[in-house]
């Protein structure tokens, strides 16, 4: 018998009747002779909601204790759907992370998954019942409760994927598939029906927002199939799969864009080796994730350093690199949080080597400036000035012809 998980996201199980909603989905995919593993979010905001409560009461919020309020928000929902399924007739029980068996590193509110048991689940599906999963956590090798990071349940639906060789892992949300670019800025923008994960991957770390970045590396390196797709039409949605290489690559999949990060410049550095080491190992410590880097040719000794880390962290990034520029004889550092990334991603660009040029040239014609340019073999991504953003989004997917 064919086995599918499927993840629900928060709005998906928003309130009482989507719960209802999503049983009998449950219902009908067992119906159709499948096994199924659910794995649900919390309700609507509630993490949001959770987070906020704790800001109210605390300033120092310890990790071990904010997982622990953060995982209830799951529990309700994974509770709540078992009773609903219960009405239909079918037998279901649900299991927090830790019963699950997935085992984390003890880096509170953003763990990594070491290992999936998952015994519990299969001997729930041996007893022919449909195990719903708390998505978003797991126990660490301390024994104590963790949560993934924001958008964690995309990722404990594809571990348990995985590890219970499941055929398949549906994502259902609310968008009906992963888009060409954002909808909501782009009109015209249209479904893909089948992205490679390296793709994905490109779309998920350059704002694209439908799937958490960690849950499509996961995807790649354990080859789980992933259906993106909607909880509220139940429409065919976007496959995310293995590059096909016999296949044409399209040369541009999809313009995406991000506002969620700040740049740093740290200008005059000394032309010697070791000082990028220490600023980014500084960051790397601090559990920073940096996205682009840019370094010039030095000209008379020196040179600049410039580097994006997300908005959250551009206090600490901004302290850390200000209490290094004295030290190895920079001139200070600059830094602007209103910027936004566009980028291009596509499989085919690997062979098109004028897709830069064209991108360049889209941006100039709408009088865009390019303060910071980084590319990988399937991405080229531009920083310019935030307020520029939707317009570059919209000239890009046009000049392309994605519409
Ligand atoms: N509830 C968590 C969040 O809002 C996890 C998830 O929905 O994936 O980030
Ligand atoms: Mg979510």
């Amino acid at each position: 018998m064919p086995l599918i998980v499927q993840k629900f996201g928060g709005t998906s199980v928003a309130d009482a009747e989507r719960i209802r909603t999503v049983a009998d989905h449950v219902a009908r995919t067992r119906a159709h002779g499948n096994q199924v593993v659910v794995v649900v979010s919390a309700m609507g905001k509630t993490t949001d909601e959770l987070i906020r409560m704790a800001s109210e009461v605390s300033k120092s919020q310890p990790g071990r204790e904010m997982d622990m309020l953060l995982t209830s928000g799951e529990r309700v929902s994974m509770a709540l759907l078992c009773m609903a399924l219960a009405d239909l007739g079918v037998k279901a029980a649900s299991f927090t992370g830790s019963q699950a068996g997935i085992i984390t590193d003890t880096d509170h509110t953003r763990a990594k998954i070491l290992e999936v048991r998952g015994d519990r689940l299969r001997e729930a599906l041996a007893g022919d019942m449909v195990p719903v999963v708390a998505g978003f956590q797991g126990v660490s090798t301390a024994r104590d409760v963790t949560t993934l990071g924001r958008g964690g349940s995309d990722t404990t639906a594809v571990a348990l994927a995985a590890a219970l060789a499941a055929d398949f892992c549906e994502i259902y949300t609310d968008v009906s598939g992963v888009f060409n670019a954002d909808p909501r800025i782009v009109p015209a923008a249209r479904k893909l029906e089948r992205v490679s994960f390296e793709e994905m991957l490109e779309i998920s770390s350059s704002g694209g927002r439908v799937l958490a970045l960690r849950s499509v590396e996961y995807a790649r390196n354990h080859s789980v199939e992933l259906h993106v797709r909607s909880a509220f039409t139940w429409e065919p949605g976007t496959w995310v799969v293995r590059e096909d290489t016999r296949m044409e690559q399209p040369v541009v999949s999809a313009v995406t864009h991000d506002v969620s990060e700040a740049k740093l410049t740290v200008a005059g550095v000394p032309d010697k080796p070791g000082i990028a080491a220490r600023l980014f190992r500084g960051l790397a410590d601090r559990s920073i994730n940096v996205d682009m880097i840019e370094q010039n040719t030095s000209i008379e000794g020196t040179t600049d350093i410039s580097f994006t880390v997300p908005k959250e962290d551009f206090e600490v990034s901004r302290a850390m690199a200000e209490a290094l520029a004295p030290e190895v004889g920079a001139s200070g550092v600059f830094s602007d949080t209103h910027i936004g990334t566009v980028s291009l991603v596509g499989a085919g660009m690997k062979t098109h080597p004028a897709v830069a040029a064209q991108m360049f040239e889209t941006l100039a014609a709408e009088g865009i400036n390019i303060e910071m340019i980084s590319t990988s073999s399937i991405r080229i991504s531009c920083v310019v000035a935030q307020e520029e953003v939707e317009k570059a989004v919209q000239a890009l997917h046009s000049s392309f012809g994605l519409g």
